[in-house]
């Protein structure tokens, strides 16, 4: 079905975003802040808005992609929100999103919170992945506009679900990019060719041991951290002798150091008997 939808933004992202809405027919007009990024897609059938509240006026579902919360509720300002749905795909913490929503609510709109699992060449392709949260009326209204973009996956009501999983998604990732820095960083210190170590060694290793995540997360679901694996005592000590390994080979194991301290940590409170899964508790705020 053939949907009128807005698209304020047209950054890399945004411009993906509206060009993937174009491509499966729907009605798409678009505003952004420096107006000639509209070209493109006007040659492609959209229509551009000269204003956020004309692209607003414009269509019932309106999709937000700019550079911050801030930027949002600017954009948002003095536009008319009774009766649209605003989906705020820009990437946002979980605090701005339930701001976000209060605001959207608050003048008569409906909400929902999106986080963006792909980057702008990945739209449209079956790799890319958006999170939503919010209003399940406006996401059940549009799910199927909004697979255009990207195969979509709602978390749930509260608003701030979908960006602190994104953000949570991230969290993953940049732990993954700082053990594979900070392997990089031993075997180039030997010499070895790093992209026979990565593609040969490396990426099997992660991926095996990944795959056991899940019965981690099922651990700390229990609150039940007990192992027929490997105990914090064993990588108490195999993390020691790591950070001894980088320094006799002349590489900083500033990445590592972290995992060192919070091992310690829980080893000092007498569960050196607990497998790694127990770590997670040493990380919420007191
Ligand atoms: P860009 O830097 O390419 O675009 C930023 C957009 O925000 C532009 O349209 C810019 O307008 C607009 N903007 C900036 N400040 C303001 C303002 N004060 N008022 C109005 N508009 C403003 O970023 P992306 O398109 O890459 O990213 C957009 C969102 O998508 C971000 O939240 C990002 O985290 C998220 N995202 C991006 C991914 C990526 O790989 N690119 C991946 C996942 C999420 P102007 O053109 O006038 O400067």
């Amino acid at each position: 079905m053939s949907e009128n939808i807005s698209v304020l933004g047209l950054g890399l992202m945004g411009t993906a975003l509206a060009k993937s809405l174009l491509a499966a027919g729907h009605q798409v007009t678009v505003w952004n802040r420096t107006p000639a990024k509209a070209d493109p897609l006007v040659a492609e059938g959209a229509k551009q808005a000269a204003t956020p509240a004309a692209a607003v006026a414009a269509s019932e579902l309106v999709i937000a992609c700019l550079l911050d919360s801030r930027s949002v509720t600017a954009t948002l300002e003095g536009a008319e929100l009774r009766g649209r749905v605003i989906a705020n795909l820009t990437t946002s913490r979980p605090v701005e999103a339930r701001e976000i929503a209060a605001l959207v609510t608050e003048r008569g709109g409906d909400h929902l919170a999106g986080g963006i699992m792909a980057i702008p060449q990945m739209i449209a392709t079956p790799g890319a992945l958006i999170l939503y949260s919010g209003s399940k009326a406006a996401y059940d209204r549009y799910e199927q506009a909004l697979s255009a973009m990207a195969r979509p996956q709602y978390t749930g009501a509260d608003p701030a679900m979908a960006p602190l999983l994104d953000l949570a998604m991230l969290t993953g990732m940049y732990g993954q990019m700082a053990g594979f820095l900070e392997a990089a960083a031993l075997v180039r210190s030997a010499g070895y060719p790093l992209r026979d170590f990565t593609s040969g060694l490396l990426v099997p290793w992660l991926n095996a041991m990944a795959a056991q995540q899940p019965a981690w997360a099922e651990k700390m679901e229990s609150g039940d951290h007990g192992t027929d694996v490997s105990n914090l005592e064993i990588n108490r000590s195999g993390v020691a002798n790591l950070v001894r390994a980088f320094h006799e080979q002349g590489v900083r194991p500033d990445l590592l150091l972290p995992m060192q301290e919070i091992l310690e940590r829980r080893v000092a409170r007498g569960l050196a008997h607990e497998g790694l899964s127990g770590l997670v508790e040493e990380l919420v705020s007191d």
